[in-house]
C-alpha cells in the first residue's frame, strides 16, 4: 500500500544554523484551505481557522490553544496528576517533547529537561541546539548528558558492534538512562511525549502480533516499580500529531525535522499509516480506538517484581540489568564495516 499522505500546508521559515536546518510552521495539517472563509469556530463563534475533523469542529486560534491544554490537564487528571508536581521532562528536541515541556510550564508544573545526545553527527547536535535554544529564550532548566558519558558509546558505535536493530537498542537505552537520569537528578517522575498516534500506533501493532505480554504497560502511566524507578507518564496521549504540530506552530516553537538518519524501516511507521488511512474516511477512528481501551481497563498497578543489579544497583528483573548486560555484549564484539 503506499503510503497516505493527508493534505498538508506548510509554510516553512528555515533558518540556516551552519549546517543545522528548522522549520516553523504557520500553518496546520488538515488545514485552513479546507475551511469555507465564512467557517465559525465552534467555541467562540469567531472566524475558525483549524479544522478539527476527529472532533467535528473548527477553532480560531486562541480556541485550539485552550482546548490544546485542557487535552493535557485531562491527561494529567485520568493519570491522576491534577496537582502540580515537580516533573522531569524528557527532551528529544522533537515536536512532541518540545510541546509537551511548553504546555506542562504553562500549566504551572515545575518541570526540568532532561536530553540525552546520542551521538549521532550532525541529527544529535542539532536536536541538543534545539533544546538548548527553546530552554533559553524561555528560561528553562535542562540537563544534557551524552550516551557516550553515561554509557560508553554513541550510537553509531553501537550499531557496528551489534546485529539488533539500531531502534530497538537505542530505545532500550533512552528508557533505562532517562530512569536512572531522572532519580540521580532528585525526580519521581519523568513525563514522555509519546502522543495519540504513538501509542494508538503501538496498541495496534501489539493486538495484530497478539503480543499480549504487552499489554499490562500498555497504558499512559507507568507507575514506579522500584525506588530506583520514576513513575512514567505521557500526558499527551490524548492529542494527535497533526494537533501537536498545530500548537507548536501557534506557539512559536521550532522543533529539530531532520529525521534520525538511523531510523529506516521501523515497522511502527506502518501501523500510524494504517490508522491514518481509517481516519481519513471515519474521523474520529484514532481517539476511539484508544480511549476505548484506556477506558475500559485498570490502571497498571506497581508491581514490586524488579530485583537489583549485582554490577550497578539499578533495576532489574535478574542478577544484571539490560544496561549491563549490552554493555557486557559490545565489549567483547569487535566493530563490524556498515554497508549501507
Ligand atoms: S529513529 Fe531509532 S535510532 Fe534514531 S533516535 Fe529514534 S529510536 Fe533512536
Ligand atoms: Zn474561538
Ligand atoms: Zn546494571
Amino acid at each position: 500500500m503506499s503510503s497516505l499522505r493527508l493534505p498538508i500546508a506548510k509554510h516553512f521559515d528555515r533558518v540556516q544554523d551552519g549546517s543545522i536546518k528548522l522549520q516553523r510552521w504557520d500553518r496546520m495539517d488538515r488545514t485552513d484551505q479546507e475551511l469555507p472563509p465564512d467557517a465559525k469556530c465552534t467555541r467562540c463563534r469567531g472566524r475558525a481557522a483549524i479544522r478539527m475533523p476527529s472532533h467535528h469542529a473548527n477553532f480560531c486560534s486562541q480556541c485550539f490553544v485552550h482546548y490544546f491544554r485542557n487535552a493535557v490537564k485531562r491527561a494529567l487528571k485520568v493519570l491522576g496528576f491534577s496537582e502540580p508536581v515537580p516533573l522531569m521532562v524528557a527532551i528529544s528536541g522533537g515536536k512532541d517533547s518540545l510541546a509537551l515541556w511548553s504546555v506542562l510550564h504553562d500549566l504551572g508544573y515545575p518541570t526540568r529537561g532532561i536530553h540525552i545526545n546520542l551521538g549521532i553527527d550532525v541529527f544529535s547536535d542539532a536536536s541538543e541546539e534545539v533544546v538548548r535554544r527553546f530552554a533559553q529564550e524561555r528560561g528553562l532548566s535542562y540537563t544534557a548528558y551524552s550516551l557516550r558519558q553515561v554509557f560508553g558509546y554513541t550510537l553509531p558505535e553501537i550499531k557496528t558492534r551489534t546485529r539488533r536493530k539500531i531502534c530497538g537498542v537505542c530505545g532500550l537505552l533512552k528508557r533505562q538512562l532517562l530512569n536512572r537520569l531522572t532519580i540521580q537528578e532528585g525526580f519521581r517522575n519523568l513525563a514522555l511525549g509519546h502522543n495519540l498516534d504513538d501509542e494508538a500506533g503501538r496498541l495496534l501493532g501489539n493486538i495484530v502480533r497478539h503480543r499480549y505480554q504487552y499489554f499490562p504497560k500498555q497504558y499512559p502511566l507507568l507507575p514506579s516499580s522500584h525506588s530506583r524507578m520514576p513513575t512514567k507518564l505521557k500526558p499527551l496521549y490524548r492529542l494527535e500529531a497533526h494537533e501537536i504540530r498545530t500548537y507548536c506552530g501557534l506557539s512559536g516553537i521550532m522543533p529539530i525535522e531532520i529525521p534520525c538518519p538511523l531510523s529506516r524501516g521501523a515497522t511502527s511507521h506502518s501501523y500510524k499509516e494504517a490508522l491514518d488511512f481509517l481516519e481519513a474516511r471515519m474521523p474520529g477512528t484514532k481517539r476511539d480506538f484508544l480511549f476505548s481501551y484506556v477506558e475500559r481497563r485498570e490502571p497498571p498497578h506497581a508491581k514490586p517484581d524488579f530485583g537489583t543489579c549485582k554490577h550497578c544497583g539499578e533495576p532489574a528483573y535478574d542478577d544484571s540489568c539490560s544496561v549491563c548486560n549490552l554493555a557486557d555484549r559490545l565489549k567483547n564484539t569487535r566493530p563490524q564495516p556498515q554497508g549501507d
